[in-house]
């Protein structure tokens, strides 16, 4: 069977047969519109993105199977990134004419599990055919209590700068995919000194939602961001609608133990990967120095890592202080599309 056999309406029920509806929808796939239920006094929470082929990944690197976790993964990011809670998705394909249907089988069932780990329902979507390669676009839908969103905008001077979990271990993997260390196939088990971990964060990443939903819930968290691209330019985001500006601490970017292993067979140190490498959809925060205490209790009983790497301050401006107390100069910020 071939994608010109199947056609658009055979797709998408190719898609929707391996769709169960989840908490609060009334009507899924199939109808002009999907009907959802918000759970009481929660708001809803929205975002969108577009993942191109050549752009955003390369089907070389990505199996389909990986590719479809991600296209939900980074959306997901973005609920978890306000302390939401994922509910419902809508994907949009365009397809080259040729794309193997047995890869968009992969593709799905690897969306859909995605979906499934994170209790999200596939609502909807749109099919058509492409001239230019892939493209997948996800919207997310999220819902939360008012009292618990938490937006970029409220990071005040003197609070701490927070990241979650580990950085720069996707900017390693893209660092390694593109010196031709091509992914293993899947199943196939992990390479010496962390190589297949160092790139599965880039090709599967995991979304934060319980850490942004603990977070958001304590009340102690006064902005967030998800790391999309380097906890450098992510905080640019936060200062810059916070009004304030911040300091860094080179030496207290968190990095992974495959991360050190790899790290150590360069000539320097890589701290522009921990600094300004995208994708690695950890969440970085602000809260209150007097909460740094709760903070770290709360986070341990919920089994994730997470460290203070900097300061709030009332100046504007990002600065990235090394161990002696003299400025570190980035060359490169994070990805920028028209840059
Ligand atoms: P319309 O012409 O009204 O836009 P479509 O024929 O595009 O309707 O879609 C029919 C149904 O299938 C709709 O419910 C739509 O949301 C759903 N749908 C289309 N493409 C996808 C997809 N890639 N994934 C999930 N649902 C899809
Ligand atoms: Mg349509």
């Amino acid at each position: 069977m071939k994608l010109e056999n199947l056609g658009e309406f055979g797709l998408i029920d190719r898609i929707s047969e391996k769709v169960s509806n989840g908490k609060g929808v009334i009507t899924g796939i199939g109808d002009d519109a999907a009907v959802t239920e918000l759970s009481p006094g929660m708001q809803l929470l929205t975002s969108t993105d577009m993942l191109l082929e050549d752009i955003h990944f390369r089907l070389k690197w990505h199996d389909p199977y990986r590719l479809g976790r991600k296209s939900l993964a980074v959306s997901i990011s973005d609920i978890a990134a306000m302390g939401g809670i994922p509910r419902w998705a809508l994907l949009s394909l365009a397809i080259p004419k040729d794309y193997p249907l047995e890869d968009l089988d992969a593709f799905t069932n690897g969306f859909l599990s995605m979906a499934a780990e994170y209790g999200v329902s596939l609502i909807g979507g749109d099919t058509c055919s492409s001239k230019s390669g892939l493209v997948i676009s996800v919207t997310i839908m999220g819902e939360q209590l008012p009292q618990f969103v938490v937006r970029r905008d409220g990071a005040r001077p003197g609070d701490e700068i927070w990241v979650t979990g580990t950085l720069g271990d996707a900017a390693f993997g893209l660092e390694l995919l593109e010196n031709n260390k091509l992914p293993r196939p899947l199943g196939e088990g992990w390479g010496e000194g962390g190589v297949d971990y160092i790139i599965s964060r880039l090709l599967d990443p995991t979304p934060q939602t319980t850490a942004g939903r603990v977070l958001a819930e304590s009340g102690l968290v006064s902005a967030m961001i998800d790391i999309s691209d380097g906890i450098l330019s992510d905080f640019e985001h936060i200062a810059d609608l916070s009004g304030v500006g911040g300091i860094i601490h080179l030496n207290a970017l968190p990095y992974s133990e495959s991360f050190r292993t790899m790290a150590e067979k360069l000539p320097m140190f890589p701290f522009n990967m921990l600094l300004s490498g995208g994708e690695d959809y950890q969440l970085a925060f602000t809260a209150h120095a007097g909460n740094r205490e709760k903070i770290s209790n709360i986070m341990k009983k919920s089994g994730i890592p997470a460290s203070p790497v900097g300061i709030v301050t009332s100046l504007p401006g990002v600065t990235v202080l090394r161990p002696d107390g003299t400025p570190y100069l980035l060359q490169k910020h994070g990805f920028n599309h028209f840059k």
